[in-house]
């Protein structure tokens, strides 16, 4: 396989040869079951910790790794190479892991970040709902100050890693009140599972990311201590939209594992199907389609791990990031598509990993931020340089 030799050191690629080992041991076998049942996979996620994969890029004070985000990008692209859904389940934890990370007391580390970077538990975040998704500054639900604690009334949809025997914390953003320029002030609060009040609502039946568990989240009368705010009040937003260049990264690393994946199973697939007496890779039709999806894969590659080394050093990533998860995303679109088109019909079947990674790459053109909404952010920048 094609790797960007000039990121991977011998730690990076050790990282990369023990979590392929892990995805193609653990988690292929299971793989189709588990997009059938639609089942969270518990067994894999406390693997994964207990491994150190779910917490690599967190303080080892609190059970991270004190790992960099160009490891965690590698984790998550060989994850997602084999099983997109087990990947996100790393990925949704770790915006909850950041946000307990840089806005937590240590008590609040202590309680609920130390046990979703070890696998004991998985985070959730809510913060997209029923009429609120791209537009997130225009939210709903509410959070009111009652003595010594918060009080919560709303909804929530499409959270993922909710509605497991694992999760926990929930960590959701609610509006507390307004500010002067008539904008909703928003916080963020920790709702620990099981909290009186807080239930799930539908487990979303998807058409990818199938082996992650999507619910919608409900909120009556929910009542929670005044110390699970989370951070300053009224810092919700700005705490929620400082991890996201972050998610970007990651959700490109996603892509890239299934770009990465379309790609490896066309070209043995290619090799062993025969048609008119010679076999398929001898098509230059087809030929071309794996030279291009390698060719979006090592570009998507290069500009994944340039964002997530930016974020490393400290230098500003946020459009670098935007781009990244922008390419990544739609090239992972069409090499899934154009991998199905290689399988022929076997394609469609869903046995084979290539019919599984469809639904899971459209998924990725719509979450942290849809394509749409990248492209704003680009130009938006553009624009603004222009105007310096
Ligand atoms: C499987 C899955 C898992 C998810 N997990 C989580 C999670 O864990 N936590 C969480 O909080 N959320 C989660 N989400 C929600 C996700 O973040 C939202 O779906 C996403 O932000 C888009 O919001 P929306 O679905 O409301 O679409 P909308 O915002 O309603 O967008 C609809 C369409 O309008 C376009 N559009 C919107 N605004 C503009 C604009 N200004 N200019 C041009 N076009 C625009 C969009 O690009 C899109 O094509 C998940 C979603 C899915 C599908």
């Amino acid at each position: 396989m094609m790797t960007d030799d000039n990121h991977l050191d011998s730690e990076r690629e050790l990282i990369r040869d023990t979590v392929r080992r892990f995805a193609e041991r653990e988690i292929a076998p299971q793989s189709e079951t588990l997009w059938e049942d639609q089942a969270f996979p518990y067994e894999i996620w406390k693997m994964a910790g207990e491994l150190g994969f779910t917490g690599l890029p967190y303080p080892k004070e609190y059970g991270g790794g004190d790992g960099d985000w160009v490891s965690f990008t590698i984790v998550l692209e060989e994850l997602a190479r084999v099983d997109c859904a087990v990947a996100n389940s790393l990925m949704a934890n770790s915006t909850v892991a950041s946000l307990l990370s840089n806005y937590g007391t240590d008590a609040q580390k202590q309680q609920y970040l130390a046990p979703i970077l070890d696998g004991r538990k998985v985070g959730a975040i809510g913060l997209s709902e029923p009429d609120a998704g791209s537009d997130a500054a225009n939210i709903s639900t509410r959070a009111r100050r009652e003595g010594n604690e918060w009080v919560i009334d709303g909804a929530k949809t499409f959270i993922s890693n909710s509605g497991t025997e694992v999760t926990g914390p929930v960590v959701i953003a609610a509006v507390t009140g307004a500010r002067d320029n008539g904008r909703k002030e928003i916080s963020n609060f920790i709702v620990p599972n099981g909290t009186p009040g807080f239930e799930y609502g539908r487990k979303l039946r998807k058409i990818g990311w199938r082996a992650s568990s999507t619910f919608e989240l409900v909120f009556r009368n929910c009542r929670i201590p005044a110390d699970n705010l989370l951070g300053e009040q009224g810092a919700g937003l700005r705490q929620t939209l400082a991890q996201i260049s972050t998610g970007r990264i990651l959700i490109g690393a996603l892509a890239l594992g299934l770009l990465q994946g379309s790609l490896d199973r066309s070209l043995s697939y290619m090799k062993t199907r025969r048609a008119f007496g010679r076999p398929i890779a001898d098509f230059q039709s087809l030929q071309f389609k794996v030279a291009d999806m390698a060719v979006h894969a090592h570009a998507a590659r290069l500009m994944l791990y340039d964002a997530a080394a930016r974020r490393d050093q400290g230098r500003p990533f946020a459009q670098q990031a935007s781009m990244a998860k922008l390419f990544a995303t739609e090239k992972a679109m069409e090499a899934t598509h154009q991998a199905i088109q290689i399988h022929g019909g076997y394609g469609i079947i869903t046995e084979y990993p290539v019919a599984r990674a469809f639904g899971d790459a459209k998924v990725l053109e719509i979450v942290e931020g849809t394509s749409e909404i990248q492209r704003m952010i680009i130009s938006r920048e553009l624009l603004s340089q222009m105007d310096t």
